[in-house]
This record gives C-alpha cells, structure tokens and sequence, in this order.
C-alpha cells in the first residue's frame, strides 16, 4: 500500500556491532530482530474467521499521519501491543492492525506552505510513520492497512453516502452552520469546543453561517445511541457521562406561542420546549436568541432595535470566546411585541435576550420567574411580572386560601398548581401529563422528548476529503451518483486556496459532468465529507481491506466483532465515539454487520505531559520518540510509557526514567547473558528434589511475579506495577548472586551460579518465566535472551507462563513485635502459623523476654501476618 520500503537503520545504530554477551547494546540487538521479523511479513497476521480458536480483536485508534509519531502516540500503542503479545500467548487468535486517517485540513496547509500535492505529502508521512512504528517494534499485520485518503476506501465512504441517501438518513438542508475561518469550513457540532471556538483553532470563535448541507441523521438513533450506554459496562464511566449529556435527552412539551399581530416571513408562531408546563400559567415573558429567525420579522419597524439586538449577539459571542455562557451578565430588550398563551390567551411580551442561545431548545424560551432561577433574576432586573403558580405540596393541604407562600424562586417538583384556571389543585406531575395531552387534542403542542444531540453535519468546504457522491441537474434536481459509476475521483491537480469556497469548484473537468438522469450539462457537489466519516467504520474494514465489491464481509466481521478492546485518546469520547456508534447501527439496520456497538470494551490513556504542561512546540517541551530510542532503543522507550504511571493517568515525562528502564534492562540482559547455560544437561532437566530456603525463595518470588502480572493484564492493566515487580524479581537475582560472590554459598564460583545451592533446572525455569513476562513490554530484549536460552519456539506465541499457587504462598513472614506500642523484637514464623502459635512464640522471644521481665501481662493481640502487640503493666 503506502510504503513499500523496508525499514532502514535508524540513526546513532551501531550496524557493524555484532551483540555481545557482556554489555546490553539495544541498538544492535533491535536492529538484528528488526531485520528478521521485516523477513516475514507473516509474522503478525491473523488466522482467516474460519478457524476455531478464539479470537481477540486489539485496536488502537489510528493515528493522523502528519508525518511523526509523539510520544502520546506511543503510549496508545505501546499499551495496545503489550496487550495484543500478551492475547497471542493466551493463544488467542489476534487481529492487531493500523492504519492512517489520512484526509484532512492540515495536508491542504502543507500543500499551501510547501507547495507539495496533499496526496504526495500525506503518504510521505505515512512512510516515515509507519517507519518509526516498525523501529519501535509494534506487532502491526500490515497486511490489514487501511489508508482512508485512497479511492479503496473513499469509494465506500461513497457507497454509505448513498445507502443513507436511500434509507432517508441523508438529507440536505439550508441552515446556519458553524463556520471556523481558519479552517475555512464548516464544523460539526461535536467540532466545536464549549468555547465556541474550532477544535483545530482553540484561539479562533467560530462563526454562524446560512450554507446549505448535507447532513446524517443521527438524531434518528439518538434514544438507542443512549439506552446502548446502559450496555457497555466495558466502557470508562467518565466517557459514558459525556455521551449521556451530549445526547442530552429531556422530556418535556412544546407548546406553540401564536404572534398577536401581523407575522412576517418568518411564520407567525413560537415553539417553546419546557420540561414544566404546568407552570405556564406564570409565564410572563417570551425571550428569544438573538439570532432567532423571528427576531428580524419583530423589530423590523423600529430600526432603534436593530442596534441593541447587534449588541445582545456581540455579547453572546464575547461570553462564548470567553467560554462561559452560563456565567454572562443578563441583558434584553423588549420587542414592542406580543404573543398569546394559547392556555389562556393571555398576551405575554416578546424580548430578544443574550442568555438564550439559537442552538439550544427551539431557541426561545418562556419565562417563569417564579419558578426558575434564571428567569428569576431576569425579571427582578427589568421589572416584569413575578406570578407565582405553584406551592409546596405537603400532607393535608388544601387549597383554603391559606397558602403556603413559597419563598421565590420556588422550583419543585413536588407541587400544587394555583391560579392556573382548571388546572388549578392539581399536583404538578398529573398537571404536566394532561396539560400536554391539552395541548396536542388543540393542535398548539405536544409531549415530546428532545434531545440535545443534532443531526451530523457532514459537508466540508475543503479540497483533501471523500467527493459527496451527489449531481445537480437543472432538470431532474438532486440526482445520486450510480453505484456503478464509484468511486468520485479526488481530482489530482488542483489549486488549493483557503478563500472563495471549495477548491473542486474551481476544476471545470469535475464539476462539469451529463446528469445520469437525463442526460443534460450538470454540476457535481464541490463539497468533500467530514474526516469523521472515514473513521466511522474504518475497524470494520480492517478484516478484510482488500475487498473490490463490497466495504466488508459480513461473515469474517461477524468472527472478528465486536472490537474485544479499543483504545485511545478521551478527547473522541463525543466526536468518532459517537459517529462510529450510530454508524454500526445503521449498518446493524442495513444488514451488513450483526453486532450493535463497535467495541465491548474502551480504555482511554493518560496525556504525556512534560513539566507539568502539554507537550507542545511553542513550550519547547517536546520529546521526540526518534531521540528517545537512538538515546535508550525501543525497547527502554515504550516500557518506560508503561512504568511512568498507570496508562489512564497523565505521565509527567522524566527522561531520566527510560534512562532507568534502560539500566533495568541491561541488568537483565546481563543477568541471562551470565547464567544461560542451554548447552547444560541439566538445564532442560525438571529435577524437582528438596530446595535449599535460598532456592525455594527464588522459586516463590517467580511465581508470585507470574500471579501479579496475570492479574494485571487480566484486571486494571497497572502496568506500572507489573514492570516494577519484575524489577524486584530482578533484584532478587541480583542478590542471590551477590550472596554467592561474597562466599554464603558452599560453592562459590567467580562468575555465574555454577553448584550454587539454587539448581540449575530452577535458574533456567526462573529466566524462562522472567524472558516471557518481558516479551508484552520489551520485546526485542525478549527475543534476543529467549534465543540466547536456546529456545527455538516463537516467542510471540509461546505460552504465557503459568503460576502454581502453593508455590506462590510465602512460607514465612516477619513479624514485629511491641511492648506496650513499642517494637522490642522481631521474628519470623510460618506463613501459616495460628494465633495461638505466633502468641507463644512472641513470648518466647528473648528481647521480648527481657523486654516483659517482672510486669504482668495484660493483654496479647496478635494481627495476623503483621505484628503481635502484647500489653504489660
Ligand atoms: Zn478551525
Ligand atoms: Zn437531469
């Protein structure tokens, strides 16, 4: 696909260095297995979905190329890959792959600054990205590559597009859009920040913009898109809240204001949504976004309005650049204009407020100072009409006249409707359900469920983005592209300007095309599909990416999906989370796939910060991975993105720590380098036999390691933890040489553990489990000691080690003991021990002796496994 080259040396490799025994060379030693597994290229693929064996689906998100990995990219991997080794030990049958979410505004940048093609610039990037994914040593089946800016691909995004278009899920609408003018381009909802500035441009406002549209309906899926949270217990909590509220359900009703007076272009009634129309009777005042539509029609005979209408908008956009909206200082004018209250005919004046924004609700709103804060404060300031409708509902109230006077603004639910014409006395629920009722039997309203969440905006302005499969014909209107005339080729030779609109309108050969209706002179859509249409459904795609008559087989999807577990960056929780949520049910409702939800389980990592701050050129904190593996290798780089703290926890970078995990490693390497004797009889041997305590401690430590990180991939992923307990059965080694080199041992030996009290059988059984638990992390150094041991397996596949948990207990334990709150002593007693056992021997310490000689005791309590605590007086 992208790159065909092979990975080359990477700088600061020492090439012409063979391995030594003696001294731990990453560079040598990752150059060497670079070079082998780049000879099968087989090496990480996946089994076909006929086989029988488990599958285990591992997926990072893909990466943008922009032409280097960061460090936060390698975290997500390195995470990723030391799970995908570990499922392949489990014997799993994994699928493992990447990809490149290549379309995209930067690329038409980069082709403005450099004067480079954005194809040609995008796949450059790849190549050297996918170069350093390979030199770090990421079990990617490449074979499986998605490119999503290649007509491959695109011609499916395509090929959705129209099988939305048929199934009324796509629709084109004008409307006010956002509109980021860096970007030069519309964004998605999801693509604005709550700033109200450009998720690309966190510095730019954006702007509202009357454009026509393509759009998704995902508001269609909006109730199964929330109830499928409830489903995903695999899902970070935090991420789920965050779709909950951008879904955003609320029920309610919506009531029809009718204008008093003439209406104007823009129809002649408000629909208002409140969650509490009982309380409508005290409704006071109508206010209306700025840029409600109506807004126009109302003060278009005072041009004394004009200006402070223009100046309640400036407000708002002020507030939304400040980025707090809640927070802004209450203004509004009043319209001179009325509307009804289709309950009672009361008229209720109209007014433009900045605090009502366009895009929330139906973008006005009724106001019931009595009975809600904001309204509250509103009225208080400019004097309107505090009518109070509710009371507190308590046990034995009747309406006798002698209220309970609430004190305003009284919000409960818990009420009793007054002043409320025949609905006065009811309770507020009962008032709700058959005021609704009311309203919809007189045609001005309804119950009704809204949700925050809108349809997907989908169209871009830009040139670098899947062509909208879609002709205009004067003729015949709006005609979908024919299937069989797929894909819409991105045109390839094309001026890329920021300003006058859509670069492929300036490309007569294609825009200019016979409609495939009648036949006559037509214009193809300019407009290209938003980036986060690519990224919809790419993992489906990557079970099979070389399929020409259809996006995917919905056999092989159905072995390989659900995703087993997905893992990326929490800053997608409501962009691609969402689309490739509602985008696989469509799919489920198109037929194509069986499950409901793309992934059963979610892990979002931690940033990389460094000093505290993001890491970001402008800081001049920016730690390059390319610096980091020619300074440590790939190894030392990616298990120190695993050790710096648990993976869903920000990591403040310390270059001393891969400095640290570097000496770790070379401790290991050493360690095996001295004491692998493969050629040793009695290394393959399974001699079991009596074990000295020095022998058996060793054994223990191994195989509580072996628990610990089993429980670890099994449970929270603390990979943190897992490193550090190889650190300490690393350390027990080291010590147990030490002991040997200082002559504790009754056959000392310079070098090595030769007729050391530990057999060995044991050391090799030790250095087997530590070499395997290694290979998820550093899998270079892994495959270089399993080879020095002489194994010749696969080391990918080679059985994850198993723990004996009668092996793993602690035999003994130290325990302290106090006199009176006070250490005096310590002992060692079995693991096992009774209290009653532990008691005597407490007491029969001689310290402790010492310690109680001529008291009386009081009182021996003993805290299993810890310390004995005896009171004396
Ligand atoms: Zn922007
Ligand atoms: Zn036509």
């Amino acid at each position: 696909m992208a790159d065909s080259k092979t990975s080359s040396p990477p700088s600061g490799a020492q090439t012409e260095s063979a391995v030594r025994p003696d001294r731990y060379d990453p560079q040598a030693i990752e150059q060497k297995w670079a070079e082998r597994w780049a000879q099968n290229p087989d090496l990480y693929g996946a089994e076909p979905s006929t086989t029988s064996r488990r599958k285990y689906y591992a997926l990072e998100m893909l990466p943008y190329p922009s032409g280097a990995l960061h460090m936060g990219h390698v975290r997500n991997y390195a995470i990723g890959d030391a799970l995908a080794r570990y499922m392949w030990m489990q014997g799993y049958n994994v699928l493992h792959p990447m990809g490149w979410d290549s379309f995209g505004l930067p690329a038409e940048n980069a082709a403005i600054a450099n004067r480079t093609p954005p194809r040609e610039w995008t796949l450059r990037n790849i190549a050297a990205m996918k170069r350093q994914m390979k030199r770090l040593g990421f079990a990617y089946d490449w074979s499986k590559e998605v490119t999503t800016c290649l007509p491959e691909y695109y011609r499916w995004n395509q090929w959705f597009f129209l099988k939305f278009l048929e199934r009324g899920l796509a629709y084109r609408k004008k409307s006010k859009v956002n509109w980021c003018p860096k970007c030069a381009t519309v964004l998605a909802n999801e693509q604005v920040l709550p700033s109200g500035c450009c998720w690309r441009h966190e510095d730019t406002l954006v702007e509202q913009r009357e454009l026509e549209q393509w759009f998704l309906r995902t508001t269609d899926y909006a109730d199964e898109l929330l109830q499928g949270l409830d489903a995903l217990p695999g899902w970070p909590e935090k991420v789920r809240t965050m779709q909950r509220n951008w879904i955003g359900r609320s029920e309610g009703t919506l009531v029809d204001f009718k204008l008093d007076g003439v209406a104007g272009p823009a129809g002649s009634a408000i629909p208002v949504f409140t969650t509490r129309v009982d309380t409508i009777f005290g409704a006071t005042s109508i206010q209306l976004a700025p840029e409600h539509p109506l807004v126009t029609d109302l003060i278009a005979n005072d041009p004394s309005l004009h200006a402070k209408v223009e100046d309640l908008m400036q407000e708002q956009v002020r507030a939304k650049e400040a980025g707090d909206i809640g927070a802004i200082e209450k203004h509004g004018v009043f319209t001179e204009r009325y509307a009804l209250n289709p309950f009672n005919g009361e008229r209720v004046p109209i007014w433009v407020a900045n605090y009502v924004l366009l895009d929330y609700g139906t973008g006005a709103i009724m106001s019931v100072p009595a009975h809600d804060e904001r309204d509250y404060e509103f009225a208080k300031k400019y004097g309107l009409d505090i009518r109070v409708v509710i009371l507190p509902r308590r046990e034995g109230d009747a309406l006798d006249g002698r209220p309970n006077e609430p004190v305003l603004p009284f919000v409960e639910t818990n009420s009793l409707l007054i002043n409320s014409g025949e609905w006065s006395g009811l309770p507020s629920e009962d008032a709700i359900e058959k005021m609704s009722k009311y309203a919809e039997e007189h045609s001005f309203g309804k119950a009704t469920v809204t949700f925050r969440l809108k349809d997907w905006g989908i169209s871009r302005q830009r040139y670098w983005g899947t062509p909208i499969p879609i002709i205009y014909c004067a003729a015949c209107g709006i005609v979908p592209v024919p299937e069989k005339d797929l894909p819409v080729l991105l045109p390839e030779k094309v001026e890329i300007t920021l300003a006058g609109g859509s670069p492929l309108g300036n490309v007569p050969e294609f825009v200019n095309v016979s409609c495939p209706k009648c036949g006559g002179p037509a214009r193809r859509e300019t407009d290209t599909m938003d980036t986060f249409v690519d990224s919809s459904w790419y993992f489906y795609r990557y079970t099979d990416p070389t399929l020409s008559d259809k996006p995917l087989d919905s056999d092989t999807v159905g072995y390989w999906f659900p995703i087993d577990q997905y893992i990326g960056g929490v800053e997608h929780a409501i962009l691609h989370l969402i689309y490739s949520r509602f985008w696989t049910k469509v799919m489920r409702d198109m037929g194509l796939v069986r499950n409901s939800e793309p992934a059963a389980r979610l892990f979002t990592q931690g940033m990389i910060i460094k000093g505290g701050a993001k890491m970001s050129k402008s800081l001049g904190n920016v730690v390059s991975p390319d610096d980091m593996v020619a300074r440590y290798g790939a190894d030392a780089t990616r298990m120190y993105t695993l050790f710096g703290g648990p993976p869903d926890r920000d990591l403040d970078w310390q270059d001393d720590g891969v400095a640290g995990i570097g000496r770790f490693l070379s401790k290991v390497y050493r360690f095996v380098a001295r004491n692998a004797r493969p050629g040793d009889p009695a290394w393959n041997s399974s001699d079991g036999g009596q074990l000295s305590p020095a022998a058996r401690k060793m054994q223990r430590v191994t195989h509580q390691t072996v628990k610990h990180i089993s429980e670890d991939f099994a449970g929270r992923w603390h990979f943190n933890t897992s490193i550090s307990f190889l650190m300490s059965l690393v350390n027990e080694l080291y010590a147990y040489e030490d002991s040997l080199q200082r002559g504790e041992n009754p056959h000392p030996s310079k070098i090595g553990l030769d007729g050391a009290p530990v057999p060995l059988w044991l050391l090799a059984d030790v250095q087997r489990k530590l070499v395997l638990m290694l290979a998820p992390f550093a899998p270079y150094l892994a495959h270089e000691l399993w080879e020095m041991m002489g194994e010749t397996s696969d080391l990918l596949r080679a059985p994850w080690p198993q723990y004996d948990p009668e092996l793993a207990k602690e035999e003994e334990v130290e325990i302290g003991i106090q006199v009176n709150g006070k250490i005096r002593s310590r002992i060692v007693v079995p693991a096992d021990a009774s209290d009653d056992q532990v008691r005597e021997l407490a007491l029969g310490d001689e310290k402790v002796k010492a310690a109680i000689a001529g008291k009386e005791i009081v009182k021996v309590l003993v805290v299993k496994g810890r310390l004995v605590n005896i009171a004396v007086k």
